[in-house]
């Protein structure tokens, strides 16, 4: 059976007068797909429901989104923050810390490496131009979602090398915020030329991995990227052994 992927989703408004709404960028759903799993949306609700959700995944993929409310890393919010999304702050914490509990295999994109090291006790940079403005640039929300911005330097003998199979990849970069200090357990495993972190695992989890790059984006480029979507297989590949070991 396809293993399910857990999908976590935005949640804000839409339209004028605003309209509740929650939803994700497709190209999660399809990146999944892709690589062999199925999505499984979810949505910010009780903690009664997200568990009855969580107790039938077979992975997690925390998705790109909105700035984490600062104080969720004991500091109070710079002006170049965004507003925060409390509801799915408080969904995806909650789904991280179960991830890391009952060792369901995990990655994060973008906003989820940030979320997997705030949920393990580590900080962010608010705004890289203004709290590091000698780093290169990483916001390129103007231009196109697959430019290959920057380089990645990735740790010989981690898992992200093994799944990618280099020790240097070109990447896509939408962030204006990162890693600052790394969070209990976490290690480090790319970085950019400037120092800004890439990539984080956590020791003795079977699969959590988090990079700050978006590889859903590449690998569903019209020159697709290899590593990216090598990335999403090794995830459902993780969900795949999960699911067996439950049966
Ligand atoms: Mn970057």
């Amino acid at each position: 059976m396809r293993p399910v992927i857990g999908v976590t989703c935005y949640s804000g408004t839409r339209g004028e007068p605003a309209i509740p709404y929650v939803g994700v960028n497709v190209a999660y759903v399809r990146a999944v797909e892709r690589a062999g799993g199925a999505a499984l949306l979810l949505a910010p609700q009780t903690r009664e429901s997200l568990r009855a959700l969580y107790d039938r995944l077979d992975g997690l993929l925390l998705t790109g989104g909105c700035d984490i409310a600062p104080e969720r890393y004991g500091e109070s919010r710079r002006p170049e923050c965004q507003m925060p999304q409390p509801e799915r702050d408080e969904m995806e914490l909650l789904l991280v810390r179960w991830a890391l509990d009952t060792a369901l295999p995990l990655l994060g994109i973008c906003r989820g490496i940030q979320l997997l090291n705030v949920a393990l006790g580590g900080t962010l940079y608010q705004d890289l131009s203004s709290q590091l403005p000698d780093a290169a640039r990483h916001a390129y929300g103007d231009a196109a979602r697959t430019l290959r911005a920057h380089p990645i330097a990735i740790t010989p003998g981690s898992r992200l090398a093994a799944i990618l199979g280099t020790r240097e990849h070109t990447v896509n970069s939408l962030h204006h915020q990162a890693v600052a200090r790394i969070g209990d357990g976490a290690v480090v495993v790319a970085r950019a030329p400037d120092g800004v972190i890439e990539g984080i695992e956590v020791s003795g989890h079977p699969f959590a991995l988090a990079v700050q790059f978006h590889p859903e984006e590449l690998e569903g480029a019209d020159d697709p990227d290899v590593g990216s979507r090598r990335l999403f297989r090794a995830l459902v590949d993780a969900g795949l052994a999960c699911q067996r070991e439950r049966m």
